[in-house]
């Protein structure tokens, strides 16, 4: 149950109790437990409905906070192409959001305010919708992903089923990328997480140049792809669906202290642009904000988001190689060529931390894609 703090003013407001929002206040809890910390969350679940997955690789060494909200972790991941397959022995990690919620509010109850829609976000103050305002230190802006602007992209879109099965499916590891499917709607893949012996979350998602999804007959699809692995569904648990941008082009490049709240998570426009994800790089910010001093952090913050920022540029010419040189059902011709290099490196590219000599690795050898088209879509 939330506390009023005595004197209504807070070291760090956070706004938003989504994944950077949620992974922040856990951290600041852990390291800063003399904070004075308040998350401030619309809904009635921190959360929402997602699944948050991310390679062992993904979290730095020293951040220990966050092992006690990984719902379940597994030893490798392995990869289907046609023309091989690949076990990769390096863990993989998912948070389920309902775990999330209850792990959070059940350790940091007393810092979180559910139900509290915000209006306005100020760098030392934060006015909710019915007028209560509350002031601090520091205010940390965390309400996910602004309106996209209406530019060509790409996009990553999914249907994802939690399902229960009346046999034990007899997987141990994660199936990241089964590309043994028909490539329909660009590049296409299944992803299966093994949640118990007869627990899957099965995902059929696509690298499409529309973010229209049909859901209903998504979703039969993922049923026959599970029947025809010879497993027989008991029951669907849990359904999950997203659509993430990819951008193709450049967006401005800010950086350094603005005078505003500080910006994390989607909100700060840091996230893998051929992923769309954002775990990688928000558990990296956060891990900073959390070994800093408070004062420290407007410096801190904007140029860990910079580094990430510039980075982008080299991956969004990758999502330009994808989405406009490529042929959509040979999109994949390029991930299966990718999975063929060294793990370091693939982790280095989840991460958003490529060095200039895998970017020049990533690239080059015979282009997987018409060398006319791929030239064009550099431009
Ligand atoms: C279905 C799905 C699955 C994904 N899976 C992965 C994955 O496996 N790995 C990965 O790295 N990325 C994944 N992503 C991408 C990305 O990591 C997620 O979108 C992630 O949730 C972004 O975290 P966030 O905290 O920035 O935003 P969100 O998680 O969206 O959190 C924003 C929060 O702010 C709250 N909020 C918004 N406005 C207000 C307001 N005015 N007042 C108060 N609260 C407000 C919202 O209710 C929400 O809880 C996924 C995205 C989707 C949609």
């Amino acid at each position: 149950m939330f506390v009023q703090a005595e004197d209504n003013i807070w070291d760090c407001l956070i706004v938003g109790g989504g994944l950077a929002g949620g992974l922040l206040l856990q951290a600041l809890r852990t390291e800063q437990p003399e904070l004075k910390v308040l998350l401030l969350e619309r809904g009635t679940q921190l959360g929402g409905n997602h699944t948050w997955s991310f390679h062992g690789s993904d979290v730095p060494g020293d951040a220990t906070w966050l092992q006690s909200l990984i719902s379940k972790t597994w030893p490798a991941y392995e990869v289907r192409f046609p023309r091989y397959q690949r076990k990769i022995q390096s863990s993989y990690c998912s948070i389920k959001a309902q775990d999330f919620h209850q792990k959070l509010l059940g350790q940091h109850g007393s810092q979180i305010l559910l139900q509290a829609s915000v209006q306005e976000v100020r760098r030392d103050s934060v006015t909710l919708l019915d007028g209560r305002m509350f002031r601090a230190k520091c205010v940390i802006d965390a309400r996910g992903w602004g309106a996209a602007a209406d530019v060509k992209r790409g996009y990553q879109k999914f249907v994802g089923l939690d399902v229960k099965l009346s046999q034990p499916h007899g997987l141990n590891h994660v199936i990241l990328k089964d590309v043994l499917v028909p490539q329909v709607d660009g590049y296409r893949f299944v992803y299966i997480l093994p949640w118990s012996e007869t627990e899957l979350l099965v995902e059929d998602t696509y690298y499409s140049n529309t973010p229209d999804l049909d859901v209903t007959a998504l979703k039969s699809g993922i049923l026959d792809y599970i029947a025809g692995k010879g497993w027989v569904t008991e029951s669907v648990i849990r359904q999950e669906v997203g659509c993430l941008p990819l951008d193709l082009y450049d967006v401005p490049v800010e950086g350094g202290p603005s005078g505003g709240p500080l910006n994390l998570g989607a909100a700060s426009g840091v996230y893998q642009p051929v992923t769309g994800y954002t775990f990688p790089q928000t558990v990296a910010c956060v891990q900073a904000l959390a070994k800093s001093s408070l004062d420290t952090w407007g410096e801190v913050l904007p140029a860990l988001q910079l580094n990430y920022k510039k980075q982008a540029r080299y991956l969004r010419i990758l999502n330009r190689m994808m989405f406009l040189a490529a042929v959509p059902e040979k999109r994949y011709v390029i991930l299966e060529r990718f999975y063929l290099l060294s793990e370091a490196l693939i982790e280095r590219f989840y991460q958003g931390r490529l060095t200039v000599l895998d970017q020049v690795r990533i690239l080059c050898g015979k282009p997987p894609v018409s060398v006319w088209r791929a030239l064009k879509s550099l431009f």
